[in-house]
């Protein structure tokens, strides 16, 4: 193969780029190069048309290019990479001292005909800083490892942080052979087989990862909410992520009957039921928070059955139901407000509620000592950030379950999250990733 214009390198003297230092010293990080990579992963991973999003399945077609464009760009600036038996790619510069790495990553699938920054933004973060410390001849204080986390979106497997949770050795057998993929219906083993890993490393619960190797974890990633755009800030330090518990495949079931000759005492009506167990979650949300507590009720899904009719009492509705907090006691309390909100209307609908398997994540606790450290780099670059919540799951919540200091950096983001309008400013993506270089310029600090 020819090389292209694109695959030349240039070789960088030592000492170049030091005229554009951040305040501690540390190199500018490479934003042309991310400019450069978020066009190329929107052209080689979008749906075709443009403006519709970008498919990157888990294990699927879209996430491998994305890994091989970043596992190409790693490559040229000499960076040791390595690949698990999920198929995580982990890309290492040499530190300037010995002693834990400093990890910086993310996810690179995406939710179907999603955005573009999504994941991607955390991963090309990293890659910015390092060839910013490649490009001006330099190295960071402790080893960098930037990882390329697969399949972090649920929407395909139905299971939450299934390449970061391998990484660790903590994906059970069980949810290898039984979690199937949406769309093709490929169990969750064979599709990472398929992607060229080996799920019976897995199975036997073999870690690529070891918690004390870590000094730090660190994931920029945008803001899926609307709060940074709101306050008009280009990053925030995220305190915590939010844990959850899900019935995906939830349903009530009642009795279709003629809705003009089926008096009220005689329905067993699904659509009234289930309307009613969506107000009583609601009414439990709005005490909570007036309590001043953490939570999130969103029944995404309703839909009466295949049989409803508009001059039929719906025997049957399907509904999902996704309830979020920082804080595991909520979340206790909530399951408890579900199981007494069904008891009570099917008593008086006279229907029976289905709720199907349970799914989750636990709430995770960002590192206060790291979140200060990441302050004070902040404060030194004169950039606005603001502390805040994360109300989306993210492959942190595995790192910092595991005991590893672990923070997120949000990028301001318009439109939400997962839909092709993902609108994030390449500005605000360069006060991230420069909160991030100086971070690597320190290295972690003494832990107290
Ligand atoms: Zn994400």
């Amino acid at each position: 193969m020819t090389p292209s214009a694109q695959d030349i390198v240039t070789p960088v003297p030592e000492g170049q780029g030091a005229t554009s230092l951040l305040p501690n010293g540390a190199p500018q990080p490479d934003i042309p190069l991310a400019v450069k990579l978020f066009a190329e992963l929107e052209q080689r991973t979008g749906v075709g048309r443009p403006g519709h999003g970008i498919n990157r399945t888990s294990y699927g077609l879209g996430e491998q290019i994305a890994h091989e464009i970043v596992l190409r760009e790693a490559g040229r600036m000499g960076m040791v990479c390595e690949v698990d038996a999920a198929c995580n790619l982990y890309m290492t510069m040499k530190g300037r001292e010995n002693g834990p790495a400093v990890m910086v990553g993310s996810h690179l699938d995406s939710v179907p005909a999603g955005g573009n920054f999504d994941g991607a933004a955390g991963v090309l973060a990293g890659l910015a800083v390092a060839s910013g410390f490649f490009k001006a001849g330099r190295r960071p204080a402790r080893d960098l490892t930037l990882m390329a986390i697969r399949a972090e979106e649920s929407t395909w497997f139905g299971a939450s942080y299934v390449g970061s949770r391998a990484a660790f050795g903590k994906l059970t057998s069980d949810e290898l052979d039984h979690v199937l993929r949406a769309g093709d219906g490929i169990p969750l083993g064979k599709a990472i087989d398929a992607a060229g890993g080996d799920a019976e490393k897995l199975r036997a619960g073999t870690a690529h990862l070891d918690p004390s190797r870590i000094a730090a974890f660190l994931e920029p990633h945008i803001e899926q909410g609307p709060v940074l755009v709101g306050e008009e800030r280009p990053i925030g330090l995220v305190t915590g992520i939010r844990g959850s518990f899900r019935h995906r495949h939830a349903w009530c079931e009642g009795s279709y009957a003629h809705s003009g000759a089926t008096p009220r005492a005689y329905r067993r009506d699904a659509a009234l039921a289930t309307a009613r167990l969506v107000v009583a979650m609601d009414d439990a949300w709005k005490r909570l928070t007036a309590a001043g507590r953490d939570l999130a009720v969103t029944f995404g899904q309703v839909a009466t059955g295949r049989d409803a009719a508009f001059s039929k009492i719906a025997g049957r509705t399907d509904f999902s139901l996704d309830v979020r907090s920082e804080d595991l006691e909520v979340l206790d309390f909530m399951r408890g407000e579900l199981a007494e909100a069904v008891a009570a209307i099917e008593a008086e609908c006279n229907v029976r509620f289905h709720l199907g398997a349970e799914t989750g994540s636990q709430p995770a606790r960002m590192d206060s000592d790291l979140l200060a450290h990441l302050g004070r780099i902040v404060q030194a670059q004169s950039i606005d950030a603001r502390k805040m919540p994360c109300g989306a799951g993210h492959d942190s919540a595995v790192f910092a379950k595991m005991g590893v200091p672990t923070a997120m950096i949000f990028i301001r983001n318009r439109n939400g999250s997962h839909n092709p309008q993902e609108a994030m400013e390449i500005d605000d993506f360069a006060e991230a990733a420069r909160v991030l270089s100086g971070f690597c310029e320190e290295g972690p600090q003494e832990r107290r």
